[in-house]
């Protein structure tokens, strides 16, 4: 039996990490050194604090240093792209880089919210092609998503965000994206008119996340029953939102899908390799265990 790293030729260790700034509680450290472990690859990926001052010459260093590669988290999403040799099309259309692969020396920018995110709704929910989707909030994360739904075929999507015209940008940049996906904004005022015909609500605001364990986003008595709720938050785990539309016998997704399967996407980039999910899914929920409960 042959091992995964004769088919991808790997001689010396992976370099691997993530920058941001703040790092420290970053979850991805532990599911990619499991990742790593798991598929037999020698090499180790470290949290890597990089203040906004230092980005260019991180990336420089990354390189000199023979990184294979990196996440990329807050605040450097978007200025990174600048700092890159080449923009993969899901960077490009989704205006931030969560992954840089470095190839021979040529980085390259990728973005694997959006499609980890659509991944796991689609595992939990099904197929969503011809779905209404009601999108709250219009920041990095839900350009990212707007744009994997379009990918799937949804028949609307409406984004209801507090501010307005940053909701009409989105559209503004994805429409000609969108082939026959209707997509649109609307205000608060007509949420509940946009939520009595949606198939999928989404959350993306970070109203909710903790410590904010008692905010939601919307009133649940404008959620039809039965629907799909979804918020990408994953800390906690089931939010205030999520709990509510359980009790509406809604089915709800929460965030911590698209947090592995961003981090597969990303691991399969650098090494060529499937990602082990199931076990990087059980290092996250301990890592997160670990954060409320530590010893
Ligand atoms: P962002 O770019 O800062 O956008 C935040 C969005 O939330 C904006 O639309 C903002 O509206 C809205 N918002 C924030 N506070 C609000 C409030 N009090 N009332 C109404 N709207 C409010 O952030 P992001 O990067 O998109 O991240 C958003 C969320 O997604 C966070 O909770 C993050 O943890 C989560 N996320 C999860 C994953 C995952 O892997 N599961 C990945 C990425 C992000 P305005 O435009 O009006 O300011």
């Amino acid at each position: 039996m042959t091992g995964p790293t004769e088919h991808v030729h790997i001689h010396a260790p992976l370099l691997l990490g993530v920058i941001g700034d703040p790092i420290a509680h970053s979850k991805s450290p532990a599911m990619h050194n499991i990742a790593l472990e798991a598929a037999g690859l020698p090499g180790m990926y470290v949290p890597l604090h990089v203040k906004p001052e230092h980005l260019a010459e991180a990336v420089t260093g990354a390189r000199a240093l023979g990184f294979s590669g990196f996440n990329v988290t807050i605040p450097h999403k978007v200025e990174i792209m600048t700092l890159l040799d080449e923009l993969d099309e899901s960077a490009i259309s989704c205006g931030a880089v969560n992954t840089v692969v470095i190839r021979d020396g040529i980085t390259t920018g990728y973005n694997t919210d959006g499609i980890g995110y659509v991944r796991s709704l689609k595992e939990e929910t099904g197929e969503l092609n011809g779905k209404k989707v009601v999108v709250l909030g219009a920041g990095g994360a839900a350009r990212g998503i707007v744009y994997a739904l379009l990918k799937e075929h949804v028949s609307d999507v409406v984004i209801v965000n507090r501010t307005r015209e940053r909701a009409d940008e989105l559209i503004s940049i994805l429409t000609d994206k969108a082939e026959g996906t209707s997509l649109s904004s609307a205000s608060q005022d007509e949420l509940e008119s946009v939520l009595s015909s949606a198939d999928i609500l989404i959350n993306t605001t970070s109203i909710g996340m903790h410590p904010d364990l008692d905010a939601t986003p919307v009133d649940a008595a404008l959620i039809p029953e039965g629907i799909v709720v979804s918020d990408l938050i994953y800390n906690p785990l089931e939010t205030r939102l999520l709990r509510e539309a359980k009790a509406r016998g809604c089915t709800v997704v929460g965030g911590l899908g698209m947090f592995i399967y961003q981090g597969a996407y990303a691991f399969e980039y650098w090494t060529g390799v499937e990602a082990p999910v199931s076990l990087m899914h059980s290092a996250v929920l301990e890592a997160l265990n670990h954060e409320h409960n530590p010893l």
